[in-house]
């Protein structure tokens, strides 16, 4: 897979590149980034990327041109063109594997108030948001994207800390995580994990992953892929 990062600050994400997780999946060929300096596309010696509104107001607006040449340089023909903002649709674990279906991925970060809104018309096939609040640039959302989307890359996490029970991935939360040593402050491992009974241990996380989605985020449930065993425990963890 490919990602492209559009940004005016390529130190910040290059730095992130090359460590942890995302670091190997490079190193190793699964994933290959380039980061992208926008400046490199304005035409005046000053590399000017920003003007002031139409309309007055305060703060400064990313000028069109170097996106559009930006964009239209640096994307593939089947590229998927996605410009971070607080104004697209939420980033979630469905999302994510979408994203990661895609062979390459051009991630552009704004800055200042936001981009002129003709790129978005020109260029942009969909907004991201990583959340419900405003971030100064669109850096840090692109590594958020960059760093989930490469997890579900094959072969990118190893086959013991499989994705497939990480949390929302079934529409749970994942169960809790336990290592050396079996006693810290008088709080003991739970048994069974202890008993190499390897059926009972599967119980035990399916109760917990069951428990800990009805406790921390009961509104999962409703979309979660649940069988009438879920349902039984469930209804058990809920005292009925
Ligand atoms: N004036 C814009 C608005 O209120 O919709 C916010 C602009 S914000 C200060 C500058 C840039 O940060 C945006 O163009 C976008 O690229 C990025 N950004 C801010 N919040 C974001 C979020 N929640 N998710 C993704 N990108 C975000």
């Amino acid at each position: 897979m490919q990602i492209k990062i559009v940004t005016i600050f390529p130190e910040l994400v290059e730095s992130f590149l090359g460590a942890s997780l995302v670091g190997k999946a490079i190193a190793a060929g699964k994933l290959a980034v380039e980061v992208v300096d926008l400046r490199s596309f304005a035409r005046d010696r000053h590399r000017t990327v920003d003007d002031v509104p139409y309309g007055g107001g305060g703060g400064m607006v990313m000028k069109a041109g170097p996106w559009l040449r930006a964009l239209r340089s640096v994307a593939g023909p089947d590229a998927r063109r996605v410009l971070l903002s607080p104004q697209g649709a939420r980033l979630d674990e469905r999302k994510v594997v979408e994203l990661a279906g895609w062979g390459e991925l051009v991630l552009m970060c704004g800055r200042y108030e936001g981009v002129d809104e003709r790129v978005r018309d020109l260029v942009v096939d969909e907004e991201l948001s990583i959340g419900d609040y405003v971030l100064a640039g669109g850096e840090v959302a692109a590594m958020v994207v960059v760093e989930t989307v490469s997890r579900q890359l094959p072969g990118v996490v190893g086959l013991g800390d499989s994705v497939e029970n990480d949390s929302f991935r079934r529409g749970l939360l994942d169960y809790p995580h336990f290592t050396r040593p079996r006693e810290i402050e008088g709080r003991e491992v739970p048994e069974v994990l202890l008993s190499g009974d390897h059926a009972a241990v599967a119980a035990w996380r399916r109760r917990e992953a069951l428990r800990a989605t009805l406790e921390k985020r009961p509104d999962l449930l409703a979309g979660a892929a649940l069988d009438d065993e879920d349902r039984r425990i469930l209804a058990a963890l809920r005292g009925e």
